[in-house]
């Protein structure tokens, strides 16, 4: 291909605070609708909004988890648009002076790693959500001012993105972030992180800008891989024809695989952004910021890396278990209580994970504790039960709940520490399979391993695989 694509990512964050931007109605999602409401959130006349101190803390820790620089003084504008969501028929914004500016951050690529320049970080209020209901004639509309005035940060990147790939690690590298600052939970199902993508093509070497398209719309990291491969075809297809590309804002059709225009550049909105006169201008001191600066937590490179260090794990698991703060916390915690870390991770990014997969449950709602999944590979540890065994008193804790000491007691799974047991039902399949014995004694090596399995049936897998396999070689040699 001779053309490059120039991606930039628009990403809005909702901020999960108890209450809203400007009153104090909760923020919280899911509520009946119009339940979250109050004169001000409804843009009703002769109301003043009053700004919201956690949101301005939780913006700025996340300015600066994303190395922007704070503004040490800035304001807040109004953008004008009709349209039903927008009971004030403006919404409170950021326009020439955001809260935060030039930061970066660093994306995992091919080629190693990239430096991604954020561009600027602005507070504004969310507006409503409509529910479209019915089709043709007797369709109508339904609104929702629950979300209305709930916190929004808006995080723009420079257009440094290359290709759909680094797209999805820059959106997925800027949600790990915000789930590590704990400031929004992210949930692009529900709304609370939506993604605009701007897209253009150039000849490869050129430094100038082609005509970019906006693509919104996108609800997972995977449609915006999708809408953004899509876009390159499209654009590419125009300019192998010499055609003329229109700026435009598309939506993405998940169901067709394909974006549409949604408003081209001539009907596009002049948001006649004028200064909010509501609001007094918010300066910032450095001792608050300094101050919220002393509390951010270990971020997601930092956390890795030090699990690289200081557990001695290879990149790709530190890698899955600093997901989350949430799978890392898991991971330390049985940590604390069983100190091997290469067995506790092979379990959190193993087993524990295909459980909680296939219940399609959160870490935080496993039903194993960290301090049970600890206590089981003491088990493994000290004896009383096998490797293999233990998977299925793992399964049996994540169904019930319960701890794995009772489980093996009652099930009977102790591993058979008795060696003259082990020695006599070793003695017993030699004696029954004595063309594998053959087979073995002609040197044939799988053989042995065939009746290793079949001590380890006969004691439903509760002899230890180790001493069975030294008392076979040991009988077989004294025939
Ligand atoms: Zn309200």
């Amino acid at each position: 291909m001779k053309y490059e694509a120039v991606i930039g990512l628009e990403v809005h964050v909702e901020l999960k605070t108890e209450s809203k931007i400007f009153c104090g109605c909760r923020a919280a999602f899911g509520a009946e609708p119009n339940t979250h409401v109050c004169p001000v959130c409804l843009g009703l006349p002769g109301t003043l909004p009053v700004l919201n101190r956690r949101v301005v803390e939780y913006a700025i820790k996340a300015a600066l988890a994303l190395n922007c620089r704070i503004t040490p003084y800035c304001k807040f504008d109004r953008k004008n648009y009709f349209y039903p969501d927008l009971p004030k028929n403006y919404q409170i914004s950021q326009f020439d002076l955001p809260l935060a500016s030039d930061g970066y951050l660093v994306i995992p690529t091919s080629a190693g790693s990239k430096r991604v320049g954020i561009i600027r970080l602005h507070l504004e209020e969310d507006a409503g959500k409509l529910v479209h209901v019915g089709t043709g004639e007797s369709a109508y509309t339904l609104v929702d001012y629950n979300r209305a005035g709930v916190p929004l940060i808006e995080i723009v990147s420079a257009p440094e993105l290359s290709s759909p790939e680094e797209a999805k690690a820059y959106a997925e590298k800027l949600r790990q972030i915000m789930l590590y600052l704990g400031v929004s939970d992210c949930r692009m199902e529900e709304g609370s992180l939506r993604i605009d993508a701007n897209i253009s093509l150039r000849p490869v070497g050129s430094t100038e800008l082609g005509v970019k398209t906006e693509i919104k719309n996108v609800n997972s990291f995977r449609s915006l891989m999708r809408a953004l491969s899509y876009e390159i075809e499209r654009h590419s297809e125009f300019l192998e024809r010499g055609e003329r590309i229109v700026q435009e804002t598309r939506a993405w059709d998940e169901e067709k695989g394909i974006t549409f225009p949604m408003r081209s550049k001539e009907e596009a909105h002049d948001y006649r952004y004028f200064p909010e006169p509501d609001l007094p201008p918010l300066v910032i001191a450095d001792e608050w910021v300094e101050s919220l600066r002393q509390t951010l937590p270990e971020l997601p490179d930092a956390r890795r890396q030090r699990l690289i260090t200081e557990y001695g794990l290879p990149e790709p698991t530190a890698s899955v278990l600093t997901a989350t703060p949430e799978v890392a916390d898991y991971f330390e915690t049985a940590l604390q209580h069983y100190p091997e870390p290469r067995a506790v991770a092979n379990w959190v990014t193993g087993e524990l994970a295909r459980c909680l997969n296939a219940a399609g449950l959160a870490i935080t709602a496993s039903p194993v504790t960290p301090q049970a999944l600890a206590e089981l590979l003491k088990l493994i540890d000290n004896g009383t039960i096998s490797g293999k065994i233990a998977k299925d008193v793992f399964e049996e804790m994540f169904t019930s709940g319960r701890d794995p000491e009772s489980i093996v007691k009652e099930k009977g799974l102790t591993q058979i520490s008795d060696t003259e047991i082990i020695r006599q039902v070793v003695r017993e399949v030699i004696q029954s399979h004595p063309k594998v014995v053959e087979d073995y004694r002609r040197g044939k090596e799988k053989a042995l391993s065939f009746l290793v399995g079949q001590v380890m049936k006969a004691t439903r897998g509760r002899a230890n695989p180790a001493v069975v396999n030294q008392y076979l070689q040991e009988e077989l040699k004294r025939e």
